[in-house]
């Protein structure tokens, strides 16, 4: 049996060791820095709203233990801020995804930790330890193959960043999030005038943007709100002074009832699920050499965020996460007997990118930058015409759908005439 060592019990981590031991010969230990049960009474780290074809992966592993719960996302309903702080909106897109689409997020806590149990449940093998360089050298050489999937933590910074590829220039940008229980917050549609349960999506240009979505948690339903400063130190920049969720609450409210006054009532009866229900900090997008040769000459391999990181902005890292696994692991059954190489490694890796990753990468840095005249057109027709607004938001899903028509402007104007609604024909009743 080949051994198979996943350093990190987070999203990638786990559906790389289910997919493996589901393909059975291979011996898989997965080593993570918590227990289940300080996962489910610790500070939220990390979080995520993956698209459906990551749950209907989850479900083919048998560890999508939430798909009955109502807390999807059945599209966008983004709002463009006035630059002059009135609060009004200048813009707005709402479109529901298409083709059944939709996105659910389950608190990490609680997701990581039922898959921890899950996981010793179906035999699999698991050390909890913060896994330094010293232990991953000893972990690598018994190991025949070693993935480091831990995603923002420190160990993933052995891999250097790939300055080519890394094509975002925006600085590092404080990220703060909370998640939020209560009559208003956890209903279905929260917002009387969008007619599905939205990824609210607010930008205050020159201030940042917040973007809000249903969870599962342990609580129950709940509102996650994530909270993203594109001047640090602004008026979205809290994060760093506040020291607990109840002091982040208080500035979430009140910012929120300054900037944006129509989302104010979904605090009125919100209260924070538990003192760990919230984060902070900056996130550095860049795309890494995710193959590695550590001191003592053994082999390792970069999976999920330690390969590839992407700003909250646009939903994609853990999605991207998930398809690379999925791309590593048919690989590594595909493989047989035969060695691991480091060129074998690389050559997956660039297949990722060249399919995947480059696209998702690129389209998060698209959104988030000063949008090129052809997203600009596509984003200005889909505030007009909402068959638009659902093709353009249907990107989220799969971002290479995004291309040709995100860049070029020739491409942008047919996905406009394409997806436009209809003009009535002429004499039918209106
Ligand atoms: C505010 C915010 C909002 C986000 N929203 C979205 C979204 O809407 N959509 C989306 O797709 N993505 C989103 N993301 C990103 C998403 O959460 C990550 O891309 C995803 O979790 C990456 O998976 P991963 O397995 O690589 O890392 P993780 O899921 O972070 O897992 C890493 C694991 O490794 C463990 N670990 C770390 N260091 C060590 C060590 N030394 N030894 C042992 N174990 C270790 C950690 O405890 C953790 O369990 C968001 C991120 C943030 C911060």
């Amino acid at each position: 049996m080949r051994k198979i060592a996943i350093i990190g019990g987070g999203l990638a981590g786990f559906h790389a060791a289910f997919s493996l031991q589901q393909a059975g010969d291979y011996e898989v230990t997965v080593y993570t820095n918590r227990t289940a049960e300080q996962l489910r009474n610790g500070r939220m780290l990390s979080m995520a709203a993956p698209f459906r074809w990551v749950l209907e992966r989850e479900s083919s592993l048998g560890i999508n233990f939430w798909e009955d719960v109502d807390a999807r996302a059945e599209g966008f309903d983004m709002h463009i801020k006035d630059p002059g702080g009135s609060g009004k909106d200048l813009f707005r897109l709402t479109g529901r995804f298409p083709d059944g689409l939709y996105a659910l997020g389950v608190d990490y806590r609680l997701k990581f930790s039922t898959w921890m149990d899950e996981w010793e449940r179906r035999g699999g093998k698991l050390v909890v330890r913060d896994i330094a360089v010293t232990d991953l050298e000893e972990i690598a050489a018994a190991s025949d193959l070693t993935l480091v999937v831990t995603g923002r933590g420190p160990l993933s910074q052995i891999f250097d960043k790939d300055e080519e590829r890394s094509t975002h220039h925006l600085p590092p940008l404080p990220s703060a999030a909370i998640f939020l229980v209560g009559p208003r917050v956890a209903s279905h549609q929260p917002w009387d005038d969008v007619p599905f349960s939205p990824l609210r999506f607010d930008i205050l240009p020159g201030v940042g943007d917040v973007f809000s979505w249903p969870f599962y948690t342990a609580a129950g339903v709940c509102r996650g709100f994530a909270f993203q400063s594109t001047v640090p130190g602004g008026p979205f920049d809290a994060g760093r002074d506040r020291k607990t969720a109840a002091a982040y609450l208080e500035f979430a409210r009140e910012a929120t009832e300054k900037l944006i006054p129509d989302n104010a009532f979904l605090y009125e009866d919100a209260v924070i699920p538990d003192e760990g229900a919230w984060l902070y900090g900056p996130t550095e997008p860049m795309v890494r050499c995710p193959v590695k040769q550590l001191d003592n000459g053994a082999w390792v391999w970069g999976m999920g965020d330690a390969a590839m990181i992407q700003d909250p902005y646009a939903g994609q890292s853990g999605n991207n996460a998930v398809r690379m696994t999925d791309r590593y692991v048919r690989h590594i059954l595909e493989r047989g007997d035969a060695a691991y190489d480091p060129d074998w490694m690389q050559s997956v890796w660039d297949e990722h990118w060249d399919q995947y990753g480059q696209f998702a990468f690129r389209f998060c840095t698209l959104l988030q930058d000063a949008p090129n005249k052809a997203l600009m057109s596509i984003q200005m027709a889909a505030t007009r015409d909402p068959a638009i607004a659902q093709a353009f938001v249907g990107w989220f899903g799969y971002p290479p759908s995004a291309w040709p028509y995100i860049e070029d402007e020739q491409a942008a104007k047919r996905f406009i005439a394409d997806h436009a609604t209809p003009a009535p024909a002429m004499g039918a009743a209106v």
